[in-house]
């Protein structure tokens, strides 16, 4: 079966005095249906514009210089803003970190969704509730009629991210986008929030893309992972075989600064921060920060290669760095 989406050498950037700062960089993966993909990396490193742009949803600033977008073999990026907004929301939705600045603080939950409902499936009335309350069990809410009343101040962050999940589901999407859906949440919710989207993942096959700097996130959730750094997919692979075999530094050093119990507050952090996007290194763009780095690696990008089955990384010394 055709992957769900494709995405085919992305290049976008923002115009600047001296060029374009670019922020994707010939972005490349696939989506298959009923699979979650994670994509991880720090502040900066491309995963929400990946995101942005297959929605269209880019800043007006920022343009798309080269590349494809193929959602269920369809082109996206020569659609007209009202063939985009049918697909937004209907056929592809988005979950974003701050679930309480993403709902209409003046309009009760009941509200809200039933514009989306009628919107997007044509319900009125009792059907729209009747589907309203069905959605918000689906997504573990108890008393729905109660949360159906209230307003989104009236919502803790777990409840908020749940209805809004219950949102971007209202449509039957054939694919979610989720940014940093846990980030703001305490810590027991988002366990919760995950169990949440691994039940609707095995009782309504729903695909995923997760976009997380959660290491953890991704073990629990995911199939197959990518790992960007400034606007690159640097590795990418199986779940498994990436956190048992990582190969590329970054991917290495990203592992490496998980806490985990008994290090009393000490992490391994990878040295130094992602450069501004106008003062993009040449070479592989993680040579500044490399411990592996050798003179080729200023001057020659590496190549995308494949390392292991389904595993690709670009590392000119991945087998001295796996070793
Ligand atoms: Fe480090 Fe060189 Fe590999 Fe880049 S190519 S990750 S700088 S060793």
């Amino acid at each position: 079966m055709a992957p769900i989406l494709e995405v085919q050498g992305l290049t976008a950037g923002f115009p600047s005095a001296d060029g374009t700062a670019r922020v994707l960089d010939g972005v490349e993966f696939a989506v298959e249906q009923g699979e979650i993909l994670g994509i991880v990396g720090e502040s900066g490193s491309g995963k929400t514009m990946t995101a942005l742009s297959v929605l269209q949803l880019l800043p007006p600033s920022c343009r798309v210089e080269a590349g494809e977008i193929l959602f269920r073999g369809n082109g996206l990026l020569a659609l007209g803003g009202r063939e985009m907004n049918a697909i937004r929301g209907e056929e592809i939705s988005m979950i974003f970190q701050n679930p309480r600045s993403s709902l209409n603080p003046l309009f009760r939950v009941e509200r809200t969704l039933a514009q989306v409902l009628r919107t997007h499936r044509g319900l009125k009335g009792a059907e729209a509730r009747r589907a309203s309350i069905e959605l918000l069990v689906d997504v573990g809410l108890p008393d729905p009629e109660r949360i159906l009343r209230r307003y989104p101040h009236e919502l803790s962050g777990g409840m908020c991210q749940r209805v809004m999940i219950a949102f971007a589901l209202a449509s039957n999407p054939k694919l979610l986008i989720a940014d940093e859906p846990t980030t703001a949440l305490d810590v027991t919710v988002q366990l919760q929030v995950i169990e949440l989207l691994a039940r609707l993942r095995r009782e309504h096959g729903l695909t995923l893309v997760l976009i997380t700097h959660n290491l953890s996130v991704v073990a629990e959730l995911c199939d197959r992972v990518m790992v960007m750094y400034l606007g690159r997919i640097v590795e990418e692979g199986p779940v498994a075989e990436i956190f048992d075999h990582p190969r590329h530094p970054y991917t290495i050093g990203l592992l490496g600064s998980r806490p985990t119990l008994g290090d009393h507050g000490r992490l391994n952090a990878i040295p130094g921060s992602v450069p501004d996007l106008r003062e993009r290194p040449g070479g592989c763009p993680f040579h500044p920060r490399c411990p592996h780095a050798k003179d080729v690696c200023a001057q020659e990008r590496p190549a995308h290669e494949e390392v292991a089955p389904a595993h690709w990384t670009e590392c000119h010394f991945w087998r001295e760095v796996a070793a």
